[in-house]
C-alpha cells in the first residue's frame, strides 16, 4: 500500500465513485429504467488510487491505472502486473505514452515474460506493442478483433492487434509463482478472455464483469446470447474475487454474476413484453425501457436493445422482416 504521507504530498490521489450514467454500463439500473427492483445489482465503485502509480493490491497483483477516464472506462484502464521478478502484464491499455512509461517504471529491474490481452478494445490492447518493443515480451490473446463493423457507441475496436500466441479456452500460462488459466467469455466481444489466477483464487474479468456498471453488448461483435452463456459459465467457477479492468475488485462474485444474469433476463422479458404490446421499433423501446436516461446514451441503449432482439429472434420468441437491425420492425411470435 502507498503510505498515507505520500498520498497527501502528491495531492493527486483520487477517490472516485461511479457516476450514475455511463456507457460501458448503460444504466439498466432501476434509477433510470424505472422497472427493475431497487438495489438490483450490488455495484462496487469506490476506489482509492493515483494515476500512474503501481499499487500492490494483493500478494501477487499490482495495478497501474491509466488516465483515460471516460463514460466508457470509469476512471480509466486498470493494467495488472502479476508476479514479482518475472511478471505477466494483463491489458497494457490505451495508446498513451505516459501510461506505457508508468508500466515500464513499475517493472524496472524485473523481466516481463507475457503480455496478456483480455480483448481488443482501444482501452485494453494498443499499448501492448509499445511494452513489447521495450521489453521483448510476447503477446497472448484469443485472436484479432472479430465480428463486423458496428456504430461506435463504446470504446472502439483495436483492429491492429494480433497476438503472438493464441489462447483457447482452458489454456494455461505459468510463470514464477503464478498460474493463469484463460476462460473464453464471448459476449462483450467475441474474443474476450477472462484469466483465473490459481494461486489467489481470483479472476481477471476484463470487461465481461465489472463492479461499477453493466457491460455494453453491441452487435455485431457483441452478442447477448453468448454474453449470458458466458455469465453462466462463471457461476460454475469457484473464484472468490474478480479484478475487472475498470473499477475496484468485486467481492462475492458469484452472487454478483447471478444478479447480472437476473438483470439481463428481466430486461429481455421487458423487451419481449413491450414488443407483444405492439411497440415495434427500437427507438420506441428505448423510450419505454430507459425512462429518464441521458439522451446522449440512447444510441448505446439502442445497441443493447438490438442485442436482446437478435437473441429473441434467434430463439424464436420474436420476429422481424429480414435480418434484425436497428431500423427493423419487431413483433412477438
Ligand atoms: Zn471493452
Amino acid at each position: 500500500m502507498i503510505p498515507i504521507a505520500r498520498r497527501r504530498s502528491t495531492g493527486r490521489r483520487r477517490r472516485l465513485r461511479g457516476r450514475a450514467a455511463s456507457l460501458e454500463g448503460i444504466p439498466l439500473h432501476p434509477t433510470h429504467a424505472g422497472r427493475a427492483k431497487s438495489g438490483d445489482i450490488p455495484y462496487v465503485r469506490e476506489l482509492d488510487f493515483t494515476y500512474g502509480e503501481a499499487a500492490q493490491v494483493s500478494p501477487l497483483i499490482r495495478r497501474v491505472i491509466a488516465p483515460n477516464a471516460s463514460v466508457f472506462t470509469f476512471h480509466g484502464t486498470g493494467t495488472y502486473i502479476v508476479g514479482r521478478g518475472h511478471v505477466a502484464i494483463i491489458d497494457a491499455g490505451p495508446d498513451l505514452a505516459g501510461h506505457v512509461d508508468a508500466l515500464l517504471a513499475a517493472v524496472r529491474g524485473e523481466t516481463v515474460t507475457h503480455l496478456i490481452v483480455t480483448h481488443t478494445h482501444i482501452d485494453h490492447s494498443p499499448a501492448t506493442r509499445h511494452v513489447k518493443a521495450a521489453t521483448g515480451a510476447e503477446s497472448y490473446g484469443f485472436g484479432p478483433h472479430g465480428g463486423g463493423e458496428g456504430p461506435a457507441v463504446e470504446e472502439g475496436a483495436d483492429r491492429d492487434f494480433m497476438p503472438d500466441h493464441r489462447l483457447d479456452d482452458g489454456a494455461v500460462i505459468a510463470g514464477a509463482g503464478w498460474t493463469l488459466e484463460a476462460v473464453h467469455t464471448p459476449g462483450h466481444t467475441s474474443n474476450h478472455l477472462c484469466f483465473a489466477l490459481r494461486e489467489e483464487g481470483a479472476l481477471f474479468s476484463g470487461d465481461h464483469v465489472m463492479g461499477w456498471s453493466t457491460t455494453v453488448v453491441s452487435p455485431p461483435d457483441g452478442d447477448m446470447g453468448a454474453y449470458m452463456v458466458s455469465l453462466e459459465k462463471l457461476t460454475a467457477r469457484a473464484e472468490g474475487t474478480y479484478w475487472p479492468t475498470h473499477g475496484p475488485p468485486i467481492p462475492r462474485p458469484r452472487r454478483f454474476v447471478g444478479k447480472l444474469l437476473g438483470h439481463r433476463r428481466r430486461r429481455e422479458s421487458e423487451v419481449l413484453a413491450c414488443v407483444a404490446d405492439g411497440t415495434e421499433t427500437i427507438p420506441e423501446l428505448v423510450e419505454k425501457l430507459y425512462v429518464g436516461l441521458d439522451r446522449r446514451l440512447h444510441p448505446a441503449a439502442a445497441r443493447t436493445v438490438l442485442a436482446h432482439l437478435i437473441h429473441l429472434v434467434g430463439s424464436g420468441r420474436a420476429a422481424c422482416d429480414g435480418t434484425p437491425a436497428e431500423d427493423s420492425r419487431y413483433r412477438a411470435t
